[in-house]
Formats: structure tokens, sequence, C-alpha cells
């Protein structure tokens, strides 16, 4: 059970929009849209 969930956890996933990142460092991570928004 939630398998999405887990790879939004390993970064596979962009946890702000959940777009398929191609990447898996293994922690949560925003895909490249999502980090040019900025939020700091
Ligand atoms: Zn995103």
């Amino acid at each position: 059970m939630g398998e999405f969930a887990d790879l939004i956890l390993e970064g596979v996933y962009c946890e702000s929009c959940g777009c398929y990142t191609g990447e898996e460092p293994g922690y949560p991570i925003k895909c490249e849209d999502c980090r040019e928004e900025g939020d700091e």
C-alpha cells in the first residue's frame, strides 16, 4: 500500500506536484518547475 507515496518519499516523483523527476535521491525533492516557483 502507498506505493506512490513511497516513490515520492524517495524523490522519484515531485513531492509538490507529483510529476516524474527522473531521479531517486532517497528523500523527497521537487521537480524543476516547482523549484523555479520557489517558496523560500
Ligand atoms: Zn513539481
